[in-house]
């Protein structure tokens, strides 16, 4: 049954496989890691062009390395998770500094790299070195969870041993970059999560869920995601041609991007009513003040929060007062790296402020 299965794996690879990416068969450690950075958690066709601009802008790790903080923020834009990106530019930097600008190639070196997972680090390993390291990711734990008809959680301990020993096992020896390429390429195209081309399918004559008719129920995952929602109110302070922005620090989201005036609000309030939120006073300062205009709301999607955003449009009429945050010229605000909330906000014009 295993056999079966990386046989006709590598045959549908040879015979069938008409995926193309930019990167596939290179062995370019540096342009397959930063694939598989941009790709985490982004469908293909978002991150494409954010890897051809990357590729473009730094063409070396050790370019990458020496490009300011703030510029290669703005370069990701738009692509979400920032800690990726922080943790992408530490590990450049960690290739110059620990391994002489000189891509590691083991296994345990590249894991060793910030922000470098099991998984990344078998991709880089097998792709670029052909090392004999097997990957465990969506696909994978789809796949063989139907095939061998596993009914393990995938995101409990046990599952995660299950599934690696069985990925590794099943193998083809001196060929893991093309068997991971075949394998990740497989579950995008054949092993889908929905409607998956079992008709087509040509491990289907050995399939445990197929025969059991319990596809659709496979894989299994013991934890269900908690969605939690939270409630922006932007104060956009205006004072002589100057805007309020800060860097956000710490361990929550949007990590080093840049901010309006934050409140946030444990349930939604009515923004129109704001004015008379002692939170919202105290935050100003007792900066007098005229209301411009408030926006309509804006939303978010992350993998485990929903954000709300609406913007509050202020001109101060006297020096503000304001701490923690800095005075930026309105016409250099695109200079500066802000989550896509804030960047769908000021590329609408609907409020003619901007
Ligand atoms: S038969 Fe269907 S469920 Fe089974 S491996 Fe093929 S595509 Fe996946």
């Amino acid at each position: 049954m295993k056999a079966f299965f990386t046989d006709k794996l590598l045959s549908w690879n040879q015979l069938h496989n008409t995926r193309t990416m930019p990167w596939k068969g290179i062995r370019d450690p540096y342009r397959i890691w930063l694939s598989e950075i941009i790709l985490q958690q982004t469908r293909v066709e978002q991150g494409l062009p954010y890897y051809e601009r990357f590729i473009t802008a730094y063409p070396t790790v050790k370019d990458l390395a020496a490009a300011p903080d703030e510029e290669v923020f703005r370069h990701w834009q738009g692509l979400g998770y920032y800690a990726r990106c922080k943790n992408m530019l530490a590990a450049a930097r960690q290739i110059v500094s620990e391994f002489n600008g000189r891509f590691p190639d083991t296994f345990e070196q590249i894991q060793s790299l910030k922000g470098i997972g099991p998984y990344t680090a078998a991709a880089i390993a097998s792709f670029a070195f052909n090392l004999p390291h097997a990957v465990l990711d969506g696909n994978v734990f789809r796949i063989l969870a139907r095939y061998f008809g596993i009914t393990t959680p995938t995101d409990s301990t046990a599952g995660k041993k299950q599934f690696a020993a069985l990925a590794q096992e099943l193998l083809a020896p001196g060929q893991s970059a093309i068997y991971n390429q075949a394998i990740m390429d497989f579950g995008a195209v054949m092993c889908r999560p929905q409607q998956p081309a079992c008709p087509q399918c040509p491990l289907a004559a050995k399939c445990v869920a197929l025969q059991q008719q319990t596809v659709a129920q496979l894989p299994v995952k013991s934890k269900k995601l908690v969605i939690k929602k939270r409630y922006f109110y932007y104060i956009v302070l205006e004072y002589k041609g100057q805007v309020f922005i800060r860097k956000r620090t710490g361990n929550d989201i949007w990590q080093n991007l840049h901010e309006f005036i934050l409140m946030e609000t444990p349930a939604p309030l009515d923004a129109g009513k704001l004015e008379s939120e002692p939170a919202f006073t105290s935050l100003l300062q007792q900066t007098p003040y005229t209301l411009d205009g408030i926006s309509a709301a804006f939303k978010q999607q992350l993998t485990h929060q929903t954000i709300y955003s609406q913007f509050i449009l202020l001109t101060a009429v006297k020096q503000p007062a304001i701490t923690d945050y800095m005075a930026v010229p309105r016409a250099r605000l695109e200079q500066y790296a802000f989550p896509k909330t804030i960047t769908d906000f000021l590329q609408n014009r609907s409020l003619g402020l901007f």
